[in-house]
């Protein structure tokens, strides 16, 4: 929804979370582009890089209709919303929004209990969510992917290769399996005990090191995934 107010300073407003019961992943934008808003679709602007990189890690096609990309893309288990519930900006740039609402984590996460890894779209995300959002995220969420912006310039490669992490957040890549849980390494407290009885997570032992396994498979044991080139939410 866009609103006029002036020339300069327009209101606007993001969209309803792009979600279901067996969401895992939840991946946060700053605000939908102008492109967006106008179409009501999330990542609507073409130069935008978020679906050829779905694409490249999921094999979503992104010259599917809209609506069937949303659909693919809940299917296998991901979310989609933006931190920021409104603001003013006076184009699609992150970099001038003023007067920033946040939106209501705090309930999603009580709607969604199926969610488990938050990413952010870019430090921009990160950084509001940081500022306005009083949540602590469990383990392994909170890992900051290079924005899909075009004004992030690195390589597609590399946003690829950074973005390929859902990938191993969601399936098994020895038996396809959707029973991913992270391995937790650390002294575990009585909360994690209690969520490997779940079968919530794996503990992993005391020490990490760099090629211990991030992710293991409750369905046929195999263990995968490395979170050592992350980028965390502080
Ligand atoms: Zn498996």
């Amino acid at each position: 929804m866009i609103k006029e107010t002036n020339n300069v300073k327009v209101h606007i407003e993001s969209f309803d979370p792009e979600i279901d019961d067996n969401s895992k992943v939840l991946i946060l934008g700053t605000m939908p582009s102008k492109e967006s808003l106008n179409k009501g679709e999330y990542y609507a602007n073409p130069r935008n890089q978020f679906w050829p990189i779905i694409s490249s890690v999921l094999g979503i096609n992104p010259e599917l209709p809209y609506p069937e990309r949303r659909t693919l893309l809940i299917k296998s288990g991901i979310a989609l919303w933006d931190v920021l519930a409104s603001c003013e900006r006076p184009d699609s740039s992150d970099s001038k929004i003023t007067n920033e609402v946040a939106n209501n984590f705090k309930e999603l996460f009580e709607d969604y209990k199926s969610i488990r890894y938050v990413f952010f779209n870019g430090t921009n995300a990160a950084g509001f969510f940081k500022k306005h959002v009083a949540i602590e995220l469990p383990f392994p969420s909170g890992i900051i992917l290079p924005s899909t912006s075009p004004a992030h310039t690195i390589t597609l490669e590399k946003k690829v290769a950074a973005w390929s992490i859902i990938k191993d957040c969601i399936a098994c890549p020895k038996c396809g399996s959707d029973m991913v849980v992270p391995i937790i390494y650390g002294m575990p407290n009585h909360e994690a005990f209690e969520e490997e009885t779940r079968g919530e997570i794996r503990l992993g032992g005391c020490c990490v090191g760099p090629d211990d396994p991030a992710f293991a498979c409750n369905s046929c044991d195999h263990e995968w995934g490395t979170l050592e080139n992350c980028k965390w939410l502080g």
